[in-house]
């Protein structure tokens, strides 16, 4: 890919709109490339204060007026606004991402290829780490987090079934001040995985479980601007946990996520 179509893309891939292929190729070429990086950077750091609410500015009443004339078709085209330009935005940049993958992770890691190539067990931990935090920044810069909206596990775990290979433990730990939200689905290399959405405070949660008791997560710990991973076991699967939560609300979490049954 070269830089232009790369450059072309960075709107839709923020937007969460390229398909697989594409999303890969543009960071592929982001890695690699100090331009592009900066661009996504800077195109990241830029939606991130649009939804920035210290910065906004209450619309003037006549400014108001011509938004709604706009919006109206009063005025010619040009003068409409674009909602695009006030899309949330939650995730990083990912020039950061890769530094922190690339940072994290040693050897060490754990079996079964989610992600089947013939990479080495280091390349497969950063591509497994990378598609957990992309994962969990695009679901946090989705409308909504979860596909499936509940609290209760008897909702959320029959939900999962006939989508994952084994339907994941679903517990709520809102006695503990971890609410279950809901669930979703979610693609690790080629493995689509089981998502456990909780909340704590601000935080949001997610829970990725490996799609059954044999297969494993290649992942490990790792902490990088605020976000981490944490391996765990939830019931008899393997699971990471994903979050922006600090190391002492992680570590409580991750034990209540292991004491599960
Ligand atoms: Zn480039």
């Amino acid at each position: 890919m070269d830089c232009k179509t790369a450059l072309a893309l960075l709107e839709p891939y923020l937007d969460n709109e390229l398909d697989r292929a594409d999303a890969r190729e543009l960071e592929a070429h982001v890695d690699t490339c100090a331009d592009c990086a900066a661009a996504l950077t800077r195109l990241g750091d830029l939606r991130q204060s649009l939804r920035d609410q210290t910065l906004r500015h209450t619309a003037p009443p006549e400014l108001r007026k011509r938004i709604r004339a706009a919006a109206t078709g009063e005025l010619p085209s040009g003068a409409a606004l674009s909602p695009r330009s006030a899309s949330r935005w939650t995730m990083p940049p990912w020039s950061r991402l890769a530094a922190a993958c690339v940072l994290a992770f040693g050897a060490g890691g754990v079996s079964v290829h989610l992600w089947n190539s013939g990479q080495s067990p280091a390349a497969v931990q950063t591509q497994v780490a990378r598609d957990l935090f992309a994962s969990h920044w695009r679901a946090l810069a989705a409308a909504t987090p979860v596909d499936v909206v509940s609290s209760d596990r008897h909702t959320v775990k029959p939900w999962f079934a006939g989508k994952v290979a084994e339907s994941p433990l679903v517990r709520d730990f809102a006695e503990q001040g971890f609410a279950l939200v809901g669930g979703r689905l979610d693609y690790v290399g080629d493995e689509r995985l089981a998502v456990l959405v909780y909340r704590h405070g601000q935080h949001v949660i997610d829970v990725f479980v490996a799609p059954g008791a044999g297969s494993a997560l290649m992942v490990e710990v790792a902490e990088q601007h605020g976000y981490s991973l944490t391996p765990v076991r939830l019931g008899d699967q393997p699971a990471v946990i994903v979050s922006d939560m600090d190391r002492e609300e992680r570590s409580r979490f991750a034990q209540i996520v292991r004491s599960a049954q």
